[in-house]
This record gives structure tokens, C-alpha cells and sequence, in this order.
């Protein structure tokens, strides 16, 4: 099989009826970029940029940051990459970086991590966006914010970015030709409000790991919990399908960024929903490309489209059973 995925690196992923689906990679540290080119996917979709920060023992000064962005988009060449500004706090834990009260939490994955420490600690997210703009000199940023549960947090984020534009410009500094904000969607409570958000976003990327920890009030890294639930859910898939219709209509790319899209049912039942965009762990590459290649996405979408209206009793059975009888 790993045959097979070496030889698909080259190859496009499109399905069967003729659409173009994007495959790309989850990235965090200098070492992931050489996975572009090992895989053939068609860009990052997630640069986790806190792995910067958690492997290191102090605060990684702006030039650091600057030069790490620099090398990945220079690696990345005519790629997209998704820089992901820090998802820290919570359970991600920074020894030079402490709470006021220095306490831990109870909750930390609801609670004070990623946008609500960068937006508190405002000298952190500063730092970053002037890190990931000057690394962008020339040419395209594509940036998300992660933990977006209400627009404000996405305004409040942006503005940062565009006062250190204008800064950078004062300085006669090379400024990126286009910036691409997006958002992460992982809080429930930014579904109901992305008609909202739309307007002022280019793309968003759904982190279904955070996601259904949310839907289901289910800790992602409880092992006890890891079984008890399941992706193929119709909670999960019709909340998926209702942030599609959301957005419709809307300049929007969409994409999902979470370890689902990595999964070969769960793949499946995304592109049914009308999930053209996922960004997978690199060893999921050739896999799901191999499947995109041999799906009709009309025919799995009029499928998903049944089973939603009419659930039936073991979802994951009958999209297994379906998905052998094409031999997918
Ligand atoms: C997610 O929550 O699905 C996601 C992609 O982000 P992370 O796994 O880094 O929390
Ligand atoms: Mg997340």
C-alpha cells in the first residue's frame, strides 16, 4: 500500500464525477515542511504555531517567530500555508507564561487558553502578527484565529494585525501583497453567528477535535471518553451540515482541520456534506486521496442527504456497508 501512496503523490485529488478536492497537511514545526513534498498535498492547512512555544523554555522572541514563518512559506513556495495563531493556556501549559493567580484550572480546555490569552496578553499577539506580516513580505498570509466563540474575538484579533500593519508601513517595510484572515470553528456558540462573520472572513476551518469535545461535552483526552461517541454521529453531521448552509451563498472557504478529515469514513462523509477542503495528518495523505479518487460525490452527497433526513441506527455500519459495495 505505501506503494500506492507514493505513487499518488503526483496525482490530483479529484473524484470520480470530476471535483477537485484539496488535501492538505497539519504542520507545526520547521521538521513537518519536508511533508509537503513527500505527501503532494496542496498546501498546510493548519500551522499549529504554538508548537514554537511549547518547545521551548522561554517566550520565542519575535525574530524567532519571524524566521520560523519565513522558512516554512519559503518551503511552501506557490503552497498555501494556514498559520494558526497560539493555542496556548489551558491544558498546553507554558512554564514562563502563568496565570495571574498562578493557579491551574478545572477546565482548562474551556478555559483561559488560545485567542483569550492572546487577546489578554496583547503583547503576545502583537509580537506574532508582526512576526507572520514581515514573513509574509511580498506575498499571501493566510491567518486564523483559534477559539473564536463570538465575532468581537475575530474584530478584536484583527485589529491587532491592523495596527501592526500600519506600523509596518510607517517603517517602509515590504507588506504582504494579501492577507486572508479565517477563523477556527471549534466553539459551538460561533455556528449560530457566522452569517455575522462572514462578510469579514475568507475562510474557515472547522477543528473537529475541539468541536465535538464541545458538541458532546465529551473531554478530548479522557480515554475513557474516547470510544463513547462517535464522528459519524447524525448530531455531529447535521451540525456540520448546518454550519455549511450557514455560510452559503457567502465568499467563504470551508474546511475541516480536525483528525476526522483523516479518517476514511469520516472523509467520506464530509465530502458528502460538501467538505471540499481537508487538512489531514501527513500519513493520511494517500489514503484519502486513494478514496477521493474512486467516489462519486453526487452520489455520496444524495446518500448523506437521506441519512440525515432519516437516520439509520448504526451510521458508521451503513456508510462502511455503502462504501464496500463500491469498493471504496
Ligand atoms: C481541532 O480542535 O480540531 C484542531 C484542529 O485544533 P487542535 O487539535 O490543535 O486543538
Ligand atoms: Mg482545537
Amino acid at each position: 500500500r505505501q506503494a500506492v501512496y507514493a505513487a499518488l503523490r503526483e496525482v490530483q485529488p479529484v473524484s470520480r464525477d470530476g471535483e477537485r478536492i484539496k488535501v492538505m497537511i497539519n504542520a507545526g514545526l520547521r521538521e513537518d515542511i519536508t511533508n509537503l513534498s513527500l505527501t503532494g498535498a496542496d498546501g498546510i492547512g493548519l500551522f499549529r504555531t504554538e508548537f514554537q512555544f511549547l518547545v521551548s523554555a522561554t517566550l520565542p522572541q519575535r525574530e524567532r517567530q519571524t524566521r520560523l514563518y519565513r522558512d516554512v512559506l519559503d518551503a511552501a513556495g506557490d503552497k498555501p500555508v494556514m498559520f494558526r495563531t497560539v493555542d496556548i493556556g489551558g491544558d498546553k501549559t507554558l512554564p514562563y507564561l502563568r496565570h495571574d493567580d498562578g493557579e491551574g484550572e478545572e477546565n482548562p480546555a474551556m478555559g483561559w487558553r488560545a485567542l483569550r490569552v492572546a487577546l489578554e496578553r496583547d503583547g503576545l499577539l502583537k509580537a506574532q502578527a508582526r512576526a507572520l506580516l514581515e514573513a509574509a513580505g511580498g506575498r499571501t498570509l493566510n491567518v486564523m484565529f483559534p477559539m473564536v466563540a463570538e465575532p468581537w474575538e475575530f474584530d478584536a484579533a484583527k485589529a491587532v494585525f491592523d495596527s501592526q500593519l500600519a506600523y509596518l508601513k510607517t517603517q517602509k517595510k515590504v507588506l504582504p501583497e494579501a492577507i486572508r484572515y479565517g477563523v477556527m470553528l471549534e466553539v459551538p456558540a460561533l455556528a449560530e453567528q457566522l452569517d455575522l462573520l462572514a462578510p469579514k472572513i475568507s475562510f474557515l476551518s472547522i477543528g473537529t477535535n475541539d468541536l465535538t469535545q464541545f458538541l458532546f461535552a465529551a473531554d478530548r483526552s479522557n480515554p475513557k471518553l474516547a470510544e463513547r461517541y462517535d464522528w459519524l454521529s447524525p448530531a455531529i453531521l447535521r451540525f456540520l451540515r448546518r454550519v455549511l448552509r450557514n455560510v452559503e451563498g457567502q465568499d467563504v472557504d470551508v474546511g475541516v482541520c480536525g483528525e476526522m478529515g483523516g479518517r476514511r469514513l469520516e472523509a467520506l462523509a464530509l465530502l458528502g456534506l460538501g467538505i471540499r477542503r481537508l487538512s489531514i495528518t501527513p500519513a493520511s495523505v494517500g489514503p484519502i486521496k486513494e478514496i477521493i479518487g474512486k467516489v462519486d460525490i453526487s452520489e455520496i452527497s444524495a446518500a448523506m442527504e437521506g441519512w440525515l433526513a432519516n437516520p439509520p441506527e448504526n451510521m458508521r455500519a451503513t456508510l462502511a456497508g455503502w462504501a464496500a459495495e463500491r469498493e471504496i
